[in-house]
Parts: C-alpha cells; sequence; structure tokens
C-alpha cells in the first residue's frame, strides 16, 4: 500500500505491506484524512514521532474477525489505544491510559496511507447522512467540543476563543450552542467570516492595542480557550479572562509557554488542559447539522501528492487540507 512517512523532518509516500491485524482489529481501507496542527508539530519535533503520521479519517471496515457486522461500515476512531488493563482504562478512559498508543502520534501507525489497523473499541460508524468530507472533521471537532464537556456553561457564560485556525473556528462553533456569548478572536478576517456566517461574533486581533479595546468594549470573559498553537497564546489568554475566570489550554506546542503565573495567582484563575473529546458528539453535531465544516475545507490533494498537501497546510492562513486516499 501507499502511505506517508515521517522521519527526522523529512517526508516520504512509500509502498508498505499492507498492516496486520491483531485479534481486537480492523482492518480499514481510507478513504479521506485530515492534516491537522499537530501533524505540523510532530513534523517539527513534537512527540518524537517516527512513522505513518495521521489520526483525522474516515474509512471503510474491510477485515473485523471480533465483529464481522462492521464489514464494509464507514468508520471514524478515537486516536487513544489504552492497555485495557490499568484505572484509566478499566474506568473507559484509555486518553489518560499511561501506556497509550496514539493512532498517528505516538506508538502506533496512522492514517496517511491506504490502510490502517484500529481496534475495533475506538471505532464509530459515520451516520448515513454525514458526507464523508465532513465526517473527517469528527476527531477535531470532539476536541474541540470537550471543553464543553470539561466545564459548566451556561448560556450567559461569556467565552472568548483565541486563534482563527480550524481547532479555534471548530470551538467556536460548537461553544455557540451551549452559550450566546461567545467571542472568537483571530487575525485573519476571511478566517473569522466562517464562523460569523453561522452566527459566531468576532473580533480580528490586528494591532498590539487590539487586546486592551476588547476588553475595554467587551469587559473580561468567564472562560478563555486558548486555541493558537502558538506558545504565546497563553499569555493572551489570561490578561483576556475575568478574576476567578477559566483558561482552557488547547495548544500543544512543540516550544514551551512563558506562562504569566502571577496574574494567575492574584486573579485566582483555574487552568484547564483540554485534549481529545468525545467522537459520538461530533458526529451527533455532524449529523443534526449543527455546524457546517465545508467552508472550512480549503483544498484536497490525492494522497500521492502528500508533499504538496503538507506544505498547503504548512501556510498561515491555509485552514483544512485534506488527503483523498482513494
Ligand atoms: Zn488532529
Ligand atoms: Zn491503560
Amino acid at each position: 500500500m501507499k502511505a506517508v512517512r515521517f522521519e527526522n523532518q523529512t517526508i516520504s509516500v512509500v509502498d508498505l505491506p499492507l498492516p496486520e491485524i491483531g485479534g481486537n482489529e480492523a482492518l480499514v481501507k481510507i478513504l479521506m484524512a485530515g492534516i491537522c496542527a499537530t501533524d505540523i508539530a510532530i513534523f517539527n519535533g513534537y512527540a518524537g514521532f517516527t512513522g505513518i503520521p495521521g489520526h483525522e479519517f474516515v474509512g471503510i471496515v474491510e477485515q473485523c474477525p471480533k465483529s464481522p457486522e462492521l464489514v464494509g461500515k464507514r468508520v471514524v476512531a478515537d486516536i487513544n489505544c489504552g492497555c485495557g488493563r490499568c484505572p484509566a482504562c478499566l474506568a473507559r478512559d484509555p486518553r489518560h491510559c499511561p501506556e497509550r498508543q496514539t493512532i498517528g502520534i505516538r506508538g502506533r501507525d496512522g492514517v496517511f496511507a491506504e490502510y490502517c489497523a484500529i481496534p475495533v473499541e475506538n471505532l464509530h460508524v459515520v451516520p448515513e447522512p454525514v458526507e464523508t468530507l465532513c465526517a473527517v472533521f469528527a476527531e477535531p471537532l470532539a476536541a474541540a467540543l470537550e471543553i464543553a464537556q470539561q466545564l459548566h456553561i451556561g448560556h450567559h457564560t461569556r467565552i472568548a476563543v483565541i486563534g482563527d485556525g480550524k481547532l479555534g473556528i471548530l470551538a467556536a462553533l460548537g461553544l455557540n450552542h451551549y452559550s450566546s456569548r461567545v467571542l472568537l478572536a483571530g487575525r485573519y478576517p476571511q478566517k473569522l467570516a466562517i464562523a460569523e456566517r453561522q452566527g459566531v461574533a468576532t473580533v480580528c486581533l490586528d494591532s498590539k492595542d487590539a487586546v486592551a479595546a476588547v476588553c475595554a468594549r467587551l469587559g473580561q470573559f468567564d472562560i478563555t480557550v486558548d486555541a493558537t498553537g502558538n506558545p504565546e497564546g497563553i499569555n493572551l489568554a489570561i490578561a483576556l479572562t475575568r478574576p476567578e475566570g477559566t483558561v482552557v489550554v488547547k495548544t500543544t506546542s512543540h516550544r514551551p509557554s512563558q506562562i504569566d503565573l502571577a496574574s494567575v495567582a492574584v486573579n485566582e484563575l483555574r487552568l484547564i488542559g483540554s485534549r481529545c473529546g468525545d467522537l459520538s458528539l461530533a458526529l451527533r453535531f455532524l449529523e443534526n447539522r449543527w455546524l457546517d465544516v465545508k467552508p472550512l475545507v480549503d483544498a484536497v490533494y490525492p494522497l500521492t501528492d502528500f508533499t504538496e498537501a503538507f506544505s498547503h497546510a504548512l501556510c498561515k492562513d491555509s485552514l483544512k487540507v485534506l488527503l483523498a486516499v482513494e
């Protein structure tokens, strides 16, 4: 099969044998995959990964000895594969299994390939009405919606999402269903417009004074989400949060952050890390068309043109770049 390989900050498209599946795994033929900021961070050295990258996908189950009824079904998958024995796994949360593998990120080959072996328990069948192009957003949308699973959000909770990348836009669109007072702050008018067209208030942080101007106009926020993907983003989030408010950390940069901890202490802020979420919730959002992810798609490349696709994804003003694998 054709597959992409990351090794020492080089990319190659190689021919590999089909993955062998274990007793608890399914062989999934990949239809479409998405390049995400984490893939770029991995390429730059985050997580020290070597192998086939990629964790956002839609595929068709081709072999599944454990659950033959899944063969032929269109699926997406949770990306964390736990050991099945530790307290986190026994509590059905392999996201925090200390021995976990993560598809295309840690210890396990990913989906930028024609086929991938995936644990059966990680699979979610995609509802019929959800197009493949939209279902490929299930994993990042689940990560965005995780914020609403971690925090109590009331209809009047004031939320600022900082960063108008893919995750920031998805978070703003998702949280807009929980609160009527969501603001997306970013730097690219054309990206902000995607959220604005779906009813989210936006502000362009185009100058140094923009943050002070936002606070003067709107006050500080109960919850601020750092989805900038930038190690400096956290301090902007802290500055926008009211005393005793909550800062949600979504950024996973390979560079460490210098945090203004004095403001956190003085203002008694809560910092909450937030990672992967519930794909079944994301699929429900997509099935009910509670948000439209299509405007986030920038381009679709064949898998064999991965290098071009990846350069496109590296452009600062790009949004979701997809790979059509068939
Ligand atoms: Zn991702
Ligand atoms: Zn475990």
